[in-house]
């Protein structure tokens, strides 16, 4: 079936919810993905963050195959060989005590909420257990109502208002207005240590900091959103190990199962206890083939060090990126952390072409925040692929610069002649 024909099945059955690109994609292998027709595109984007190790490698096509063949599915009301050994890893990497294993981002968030509220109620003490919870502006933690209602961005939640109440937005890095929205009443505080679809956005060190402290102080817990940042993507396992402040829950998500759907919550100890069996579950989450997966995709980030090479990939790409910022008017900034890059482009409609012309030339990455051209490629990259992104966008912006040159010069002719 060609694209036409598939965009036609679609638009008759499917719900209206995504604006897809005009390509029909079949295969993938290594940092490249073809689509119908055998067109060749340089993945820099690896399926919004999830193919962290590109397409078909090895070690996940083989645990795969193996596990296709034992068994796929089991629900959590039997037990397995593979939760045990991913959670004990994902401690491990964390600095968290217990994990619990879900299908997706948001629900892992979903999660992380339910916790905070069932850990405030464990320490009542006689009084009303503390229920408000802290977000961001411009924030995003996925789709779900408990997730939209602590997405600080108005075009993903205004249709689906009421949502779940108790949610106040912070202004992100705004260490003042932390201070005067954190009180007795505050249960949780989550933030995306690094904010993606916010337009790849660090938070200061400072504001963590407060957070961490104002945290302690009431008795809230600290939730970090890991799902886009985190398993290595920002050149340290999580991101917030580049600041040295530790959460007491992180949601995970995107690249943990290699392109299957795994999201997981890592906690305290402490924090842990106030669940018991029966106040949460799924009937997926966790089972049999994503977990054995997940185990080898961490095996081969050691294995291969591919923490420490997205680390100096990310390096080289904010190098050749700053220098082409210095070629190009309509980069505003470029934010990089580890293969987590956010160019800021000074028009949205720029940002849209330049996301178009780059695909037409066989390099995929996407725009986010309207103005922010996002990179998240897969961690095994090279120096040449970057050199060759970098090449074309170069190419792109000059073309683009040159069309808007050109459209004021005949503005400018149009209003002297007039
Ligand atoms: N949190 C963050 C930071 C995300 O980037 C995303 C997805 O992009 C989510 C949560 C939601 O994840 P999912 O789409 O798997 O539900």
């Amino acid at each position: 079936m060609n694209l036409e024909a598939v965009m036609k099945r679609e638009a008759a059955l499917l719900l209206p919810t995504y604006d897809r690109y005009r390509v029909l994609l079949r295969k993938g292998k290594g940092v490249y993905v073809y689509d119908a027709s055998g067109r060749k595109y340089l993945d820099f984007l690896s399926g919004i963050g999830v193919n962290a190790l590109g397409y078909g490698h090895p070690a996940i096509t083989k645990v795969m195959a193996r596990q296709l063949e034992l068994l796929v599915h089991s629900s959590n009301l039997f037990f397995h060989e593979y939760q045990g050994e991913l959670a004990e890893r994902l401690t491990r990497l964390s600095g968290m005590d217990r994990a619990f294993f879900c299908n997706s981002g948001t629900e892992a968030w979903e999660c992380a909420l339910k916790l905070a509220r069932a850990y405030a109620r464990t320490r009542r003490n006689g009084s009303k257990p503390s229920w408000r919870v802290l977000a961001m502006d411009n924030s995003f933690h996925g789709r779900t109502f408990g997730s939209l209602a602590t997405t600080g961005q108005a075009k993903y939640r205004d249709p689906f208002m009421p949502l779940m109440p108790g949610v106040e937005f912070v202004h992100y890095n705004d260490v003042d207005d932390l201070r005067k929205k954190f009180d007795s009443s505050v249960c949780a505080i989550g933030l995306e240590v690094v904010q993606g679809e916010g337009g790849i956005r660090l938070v200061d060190k400072q504001f963590l900091q407060t957070a961490r402290t104002l945290a302690n102080k009431f008795h809230a817990l600290l939730i970090f959103d890991e799902i886009q940042s985190g398993l290595g993507r920002t050149g340290k396992m999580f991101a917030y190990q580049h600041y040295g402040i530790s959460p007491d829950v992180v949601t995970i998500a995107k690249p943990l199962a290699a392109g299957l759907p795994l999201g997981a919550v890592l906690t305290k100890e402490a924090v842990s206890r106030s669940f018991h069996p029966g106040m949460h579950g799924t009937t997926f989450g966790g089972g049999p083939m994503a977990c054995a997966v997940a185990i080898a995709f961490l095996q081969t980030l050691e294995r291969e060090k591919l923490v420490e090479h997205a680390h100096k990939m990310g390096n080289y790409l904010r190098e050749q990126l700053e220098a082409l910022q210095d070629r190009h008017k309509a980069i505003t900034d470029v934010r990089v952390l580890g293969l987590m890059v956010g160019v800021e482009l000074n028009s949205g409609e720029l940002a849209k072409t330049v996301v178009k012309k780059m695909m037409e030339r066989g390099v995929i990455i996407n725009r986010t925040h309207e103005n922010v051209l996002r990179f998240l490629p897969p961690y095994v990259i090279g120096k040449a692929h970057v050199d060759e992104v970098i090449e074309k966008l170069d190419l792109v912006l000059a073309e683009e610069e040159g069309q808007i040159n050109t459209r004021a010069q005949g503005k400018a002719r149009r209003s002297i002649a007039s």
